[in-house]
Order: C-alpha cells, then structure tokens, then sequence
C-alpha cells in the first residue's frame, strides 16, 4: 500500500477543527491519542482503519478529505461507547453527526447514500408527524435508495434491496411488530419549532 502524503497547512487545519469543535461542542484538542475510545465500536470491523481516535487525528491534522469521507462517520451509530471510556470525555457521536452535515452543507456526495437518506427520511418523517411511522418511513427511504441505484444503473443492488427489505416487513408481520396506522404526536408544532431553533443557531 502506498502511503499518502499530506502536506500540513496550519491555517487550513486550524480553522477546519475549529468549525468541528464549534459545532460538535467536542475539545478535539484534548485527545492525547490514548485509544481507550478505540476498543468496544460496535461497528469497528466495518470501518476498516477509521477508528474514533484515529478520525480526531484526521482532524487535528486538517486532513479534511480523509475526515468528511471515511466509514466511520457514515455508519457510525451513535452509541456513545467511545465517549463513556475517553479520559477527556470527547463525544465521537457528536463529531461523526457534525462532519456528515458539513458534508451535507458543502454538497458533498455521500460516502453512503443510504445513511444519507435514512437521515433525511427520518428528519422529515419526524417533523410531519412527530414520531415515525413506520409503512411511510420505509417507502420514503426505499424510493430515495431506488433512484440512486437507479441513477447508478444499479440493478440487481434494487432487486436485493427488495428481497431483503420484503422479508424485514415478513417477520415483522408474523411477530406483529409493522404497524399500518398513521398517528402523530402531541406538541408536533413544538418540534418543528425546536428544529428550526437549532438549524438557526447552527447558522449564526
Ligand atoms: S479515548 Fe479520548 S483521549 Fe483517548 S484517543 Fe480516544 S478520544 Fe482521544
Ligand atoms: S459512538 Fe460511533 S464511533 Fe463511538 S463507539 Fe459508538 S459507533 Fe463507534
């Protein structure tokens, strides 16, 4: 494997990572590399040499292509793990939720669309009725997955996705766990107010 060389820019590194801090609320420069954060990702054999520690690296070095686009950002789940064994407290969660909006805002191709999609189903899915429910969840995501395959003359990844997905919505059925209805939350205009609240804040 050949080794990238990346040429350090203070400047440029100085002002990514700060954005990064800002936004996630996160002191990234108070990781001293120590790796506890390391052990116990649940989706660590998935993210190949990404791990929590080494994307704060990314980070702190400026390394802003690396950082926007590796696996563990997008199939990272929120766990907390990382966050509960770091000496420093530092919230992995929080940074891999901040770099995938500044991917987002900068109109970046995602690393993995159907993270993608699953995020931005599940945001609008939330704010029109306040919980999810779950028939339209799934057809919203599903569209969104078929015309990106589609897009990508991706076939038979279609045909998968269908056969995997119809035998989710089977054994939910027989374990009566799908439900049909429509129901929508208590205080959905508080929400909706709260998201603003933040995407506003986000801004300035
Ligand atoms: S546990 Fe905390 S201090 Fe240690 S490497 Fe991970 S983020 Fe850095
Ligand atoms: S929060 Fe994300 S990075 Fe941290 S342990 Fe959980 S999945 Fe891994």
């Amino acid at each position: 494997m050949t080794a990238v060389e990346l040429e350090f820019n203070f400047d440029t590194a100085k002002s990514f990572v700060q954005e990064v801090m800002e936004r996630s609320d996160q002191n990234l420069l108070a990781c001293y590399q120590c790796r506890r954060c390391a052990s116990g990702c649940p989706v660590g054999e998935e993210t190949g040499y990404v791990t929590p520690d080494r994307l704060i690296r990314m980070l702190v070095l400026g390394d802003r292509e690396s950082a926007l686009n590796n696996d563990l950002v997008w199939k990272c789940v929120s766990c907390y793990t990382c966050g509960t064994r770091c000496p420093n407290e530092i919230q992995t969660a929080r940074v891999t939720e901040t770099l995938k909006k500044i991917s987002k805002e900068t109109h970046q191709k995602p690393l993995s669309p159907k993270v993608a999609h699953f995020h931005s189903t599940f945001v609008s899915s939330a704010l029109r009725w306040g919980r999810l429910n779950e028939i339209e969840f799934i057809n919203f995501y599903e569209i969104k997955n078929t015309l990106t395959d589609l897009k990508n003359f991706r076939f038979k990844a279609i045909f998968s996705e269908m056969i995997a997905q119809g035998q989710v919505g089977l054994n939910m059925l027989r374990r009566k766990r799908l439900h049909f209805g429509f129901q929508s939350a208590k205080g959905r205009k508080e929400i909706k107010r709260l998201y603003q609240r933040a995407k506003t804040k986000q801004r300035g």
